[in-house]
């Protein structure tokens, strides 16, 4: 049998590394709540995104519903159905009504274009996605929030170091939240994180982040649990040393992958944006059934035959599930783009432990499909 070859695989730090985070943490039994690492790890965090203010959190879903929170969001908020379930479900916790916009097929982001025709006097907000860290268009969707004064909070999951001429993207809009979960580039295990531009916003996260506690005896505002302890801020520090590294070897496959889909008709990628400087998160190619011969799903199931595992990522769309599909921003005819990407879409594998011959193996199967 064949090994098998991850979609992704986690950034474990050296054992022995972690080790002597944990010793440390032993000594000082203090686990939780603003811990020595956690505080270490915001402002490492800060120095390595290139930003100033940085609350972490529990997981990327908090970091979404708390973003909201803070920016006391209601009513409606267009956003994208072309992505993780989570960033819709953020709305939903909140009572919020998301209004789905199509999305751009060379980039898979919201369609900035056909965001004005969707607002409406319930509009409070957008909160666009930064799919596979692909850049959205924030001119574009920052002139547009501020006709109609509309907050942005962009779910910059997939977007952890991609920066565009030379500044990080997390600057973008009013907030933007990250996700450390352990299938992303970058991992506290379960974690994440929200970007803001302000000491006091800043501190009104921190508060919401912990109940509400404002000091040690007065609650200002319904908050919520979502602290990252003490073990995973230093799991965090522990693999932030070999972050560069992980993504220089991403960088070194995803032009492997190109060569060899250049040289394939029916599969397609996303083409790079200029000035962009990627963390190859993901590696998604587009399956063009008539041109290719087969499916994306004969394809994926090929590769699975071959102990190699793909993912449809994003599909299904977030409007076709339960509590989303009876929206009428949901119908699929108001969404062709995201329907016809996400039909076709299959992220091939994609990590710091992919090797060369890895990718030669499922170029071959590529090709072999390929009537
Ligand atoms: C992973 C992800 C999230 C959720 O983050 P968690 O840390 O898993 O809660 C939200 N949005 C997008 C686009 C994601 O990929």
């Amino acid at each position: 049998m064949d090994k098998q070859i991850k979609v992704t695989t986690p950034l474990l730090p050296p054992l022995e590394e972690f080790n002597v985070y944990l010793q440390d943490i032993w000594s000082r039994k203090w686990l939780t709540n603003n811990g020595y690492y956690h505080e270490l790890l915001e402002k490492e965090l800060c120095r390595y995104l290139q930003v100033e203010h940085f609350s972490l959190f529990s997981n990327g879903t908090l970091a979404l519903i708390t973003a909201l929170q803070a920016l006391q969001i209601s009513g409606e908020v267009i956003t994208t159905p072309y992505s993780f379930v989570a960033t819709t479900h953020a709305l939903w916790w909140n009572g919020i009504k998301p209004i789905f916009v199509d999305i751009e097929p060379n980039t898979c982001n919201i369609n900035p274009d056909k965001i004005e025709a969707a607002i409406t006097e319930k509009t409070t907000a957008i909160m666009p996605v930064h799919v596979y860290g692909n850049p959205c268009n924030h001119e574009k969707i920052q002139k547009i929030a501020d006709k109609y004064n509309l907050k942005i909070i962009y779910d910059a999951a997939h977007a952890f170091a991609v920066t565009q001429n030379e500044h990080s993207i997390l600057r973008y809009g009013d907030l933007s939240i990250l996700s450390f979960h352990a299938t992303k580039t970058y991992s506290t295990i379960e974690g994440g994180a929200i970007i803001c531009h302000s000491e006091e916003m800043k501190r009104h996260i921190d508060n919401l982040k912990n109940f509400g506690f404002r000091g040690e005896t007065v609650v200002e505002e319904p908050g919520i649990n979502a602290k990252l302890n003490e073990v995973q801020a230093a799991y965090g520090l522990a693999s932030l040393k070999y972050i560069d590294d992980a993504i220089q070897k991403r960088k070194k496959r995803a032009e492997q992958y190109r060569e060899i889909i250049d040289k394939i008709s029916g599969i397609s990628y996303l083409q790079e944006i200029e000035g962009v400087k990627y963390n190859y998160s993901y590696f998604a190619v587009m399956i063009d059934e008539k041109t290719y011969g087969i499916s994306r799903d004969e394809l994926y199931d090929k590769l699975k035959e071959e102990n190699i595992f793909g993912r449809r990522y994003f599909y299904p769309l977030i409007s076709t599930f339960k509590p989303y599909k009876s929206l009428p921003s949901a119908k699929p005819q108001n969404l062709p783009i995201a329907t016809r990407v996400a039909d076709s879409v299959i992220c091939l594998p994609m990590h710091h432990e992919l090797t060369e011959k890895d990718v030669i193996k499922i170029g071959t199967i590529l090709q072999r499909n390929k009537l």
